[in-house]
């Protein structure tokens, strides 16, 4: 399952950073020349408009012109010209560079049909702005490397099975020959406009016409019926018809399955030869990368996606230095949430947090003792042993893993199977996403919007803080009451209700990763300067979680959204944290700040922790919805402020880079 798509909503921030007095930029040099006309925001606002691979990553010299060491060339685009060569411009980048200049001065007007779709679908691709996730891989082993450059063609591959699925491939042809219309096409997986002001307008859709796409798991005559799934569940052949990794066709007027592997067998046994190719190119210390290949291309030849599934499940963060998913996994691309699409995580094993891993893991008993003595009875320290997510630095996602906008930041697969049913599968958290100088730009306006300049002043670039408070939080599921603790038979689950109960569950994670940052200062593993930082970056993912509604379109309980008004209200209450309507913020553009008032977190953070823990362990129901109701409704927290000025920020979708 994938548990979480980032709700980061960045910023076109051209013009505001300048005011951002805390961190000044340098102030740009006279302009160089022809490539100083547009500004960074531009570049690569126009590059996505004219469907180009081009990335300006950074005015590292601050000349206010792109340079050739500041250009990326983008992966997942229907081109790769060459933009530098021996460090120099080439004749491709100078004509890229004209048709932006170019396109910089259209304005979009309406007119006769074409000219409004036409319109529209450039505001559906300006609203969503592309962020870079770059990867270096040029200091990897020799045989890594050609492993990796093999992987990137995979991704291709996998990038088309994706998009016969999705019914994109089927309408590529009718796209026509204009470059927004193709390259909205390609980011949002076909014609159907995905951003929030244009996702419901009729006339926004990369083909003229808006044909609606059919995906290729059903026949296309079925799919005419609205309720074509719920007729499809009602069948006696149900179960055969709807498997995951099988599609529905016809046969004699008949629906029938056929495995992926034979439906699409050609594709998917290119993509089987490539990972035999990769196998060949790894060193024995990937032993259990080599063997998940081995048993992925059978995959992908006989549709035996659990064989895969045990190979891939003895991989872990200790054994290889890689993360690796390749195949069919989740279903929400499927009108019947049934059919599993295609997709491939390529990552690298997250250095920094193997590290924090192994200073935690000799302090884990004496984290759940701490926890079991301020819960008090009925609940008894047990014993303990961490079991973690990997944290993986994402190098390429292809497929479903790339929606139009967001990203994936945290899965659990695999979804069916030995391995799911007897909880062998993995959980990765993924580390680098939201981490490139533009989305670090947005959490520092995001801060500034929201807390005064003392606590703003705390939030830094670096990834330790919140690197630090998501182990702590993927630790603390580990501890206290957890998933099989029970009260006279009874599960949290059962006692709460699923939406309640794991909105506890998180509320306790996510309480552990603020308690055991004192513990952890007591014992000098960090020191009181890296906590601060810690509960401000903490601060600023409740600020985004608030920000995306406490319920869902079905009236369920958001148990990240409800844990973050919870706790912002707890530590309001308890003085640590205080709302004044008064104050300036950071930024100075608005009143009505947060402060934290450091001396009192620990504290307060201790009493939620306790209370949070004493509900779990008695599975107090009531408790928990007068907690929840105290925070959730009302206007105890200010949520329409928070949520107001978290959504100045665009959204953001990443774009990928890699240096071989
Ligand atoms: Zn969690």
């Amino acid at each position: 399952m994938r548990n979480d798509r980032r709700p980061w909503f960045p910023v076109l921030c051209a013009a505001i950073c300048a005011c951002a007095a805390q961190h000044p930029s340098p102030a740009p040099a006279p302009s160089a020349g022809r490539y100083g006309t547009l500004d960074r925001a531009t570049v690569n606002r126009m590059a996505q408009r004219l469907d180009l691979p081009l990335f300006w990553a950074a005015d590292s010299n601050g000349d206010g012109a792109i340079d050739p060491g500041e250009v990326k060339s983008l992966l997942f685009f229907p081109s790769a010209p060459a933009w530098t060569r021996g460090g120099r411009f080439t004749a491709e980048f100078d004509a890229a560079y004209a048709s932006m200049v170019a396109a910089a001065r259209i304005a979009p007007r309406g007119g006769d049909a074409e000219a409004r779709r036409r319109a529209a679908v450039l505001a559906d691709l300006d609203q969503v702005r592309p962020v870079l996730v770059y990867s270096d891989l040029r200091g990897l082993p020799d045989g890594d490397r050609r492993a990796a450059a093999t992987f990137l063609e995979v991704a291709r591959l996998i990038d088309h099975l994706y998009a016969i699925q999705t019914g994109a491939a089927a309408l590529a042809a009718r796209v026509p020959d204009d470059p927004a219309s193709r390259s909205a096409f390609r980011r949002n997986w076909g014609p159907r406009c995905a951003a929030p002001k244009t996702e419901k307008d009729p006339a926004c859709s990369a083909i003229p016409g808006a044909p609606k796409p059919k995906v290729d798991a059903y026949p296309d005559d079925v799919q005419d019926d609205p309720d074509f799934c719920a007729a499809l569940e009602k069948r006696p052949d149900a179960k055969a018809l709807l498997a995951p990794f099988v599609v529905v066709r016809e046969q004699r007027g008949k629906p029938i399955p056929v495995p992926y592997a034979d439906a699409y067998g050609e594709p998917m046994r290119e993509v089987a030869t490539r990972l035999e190719e990769a196998m060949w190119y790894l060193g024995a210390d990937e032993k259990p990368l080599y063997d998940y290949l081995h048993a992925a291309a059978h995959a992908f030849r006989d549709n035996d996606w659990q064989a895969a599934d045990e190979a891939w499940a003895r991989m872990n963060g200790q054994n290889s230095r890689y993360y690796l998913r390749i195949g069919p996994d989740e279903v929400y691309a499927d009108p019947c949430s049934q059919k599993a699409g295609f997709h491939m995580t390529f990552a690298r094993i997250n250095p920094q947090s193997l590290a924090w891993q192994d200073k935690l893991r000799p302090l884990q008993q004496e984290m759940e003792r701490s926890l079991a003595a301020l819960i008090g009875p009925p609940y008894r320290e047990r014993q303990v042993a961490f079991h973690l997510p990997d944290f993986i630095d994402i190098v390429v996602n292809a497929g479903d893993d790339r929606p139009p906008l967001g990203a994936t930041i945290g899965q659990s697969l695999p979804n069916w199977g030995r391995v799911a049913d007897e909880s062998r599968g993995r959980t990765v958290v993924m580390t680098n996403l939201f981490r490139d100088p533009d989305s670090l730009l947005d959490a520092r306006e995001l801060c500034a919007s929201l807390l005064d300049a003392e606590a703003a002043a705390l939030r830094t670039d670096e990834a330790l803080p919140g690197l630090l408070t998501t182990i702590l939080h993927e630790a603390t599921h580990n501890l206290g009451p957890a998933h099989d603790y029970a009260v006279g038979g009874k599960t949290d689950s059962q006692a709460f209700g699923g939406a309640l109960a794991s909105t506890l569950e998180e509320l306790k994670a996510q309480t552990g990763a603020l308690y055991f940052l004192d513990l952890l200062v007591k014992r000098g593993v960090i020191d009181a300067d890296l906590q601060r930082r810690a509960y401000v970056d903490a601060v600023r993912w409740a600020f985004g979680h608030v920000a995306r509604g406490m319920w869902t379109k079905d009236g369920k309980r958001k148990p990240y959204s409800q844990l973050a008004a919870i706790q912002i209200g707890f530590l309001m209450d308890e003085g640590a944290l205080e709302w004044d309507p008064a104050a300036a913020t950071a930024s100075g553009k608005d009143k009505g700040a947060f402060r934290l008032h450091f001396e009192k977190w620990p504290a307060a953070c201790e009493k939620l922790m306790q209370q949070v823990g004493r509900i779990k362990a008695a599975n107090d129901r009531a408790a928990a919805e007068t907690l929840a109701k105290a925070y959730v409704e009302g206007d105890r927290v200010p949520q329409a402020i928070i949520t107001e000025r978290v959504l100045r920020q665009p959204r953001t979708v990443p774009v990928y880079a890699v240096d071989l």
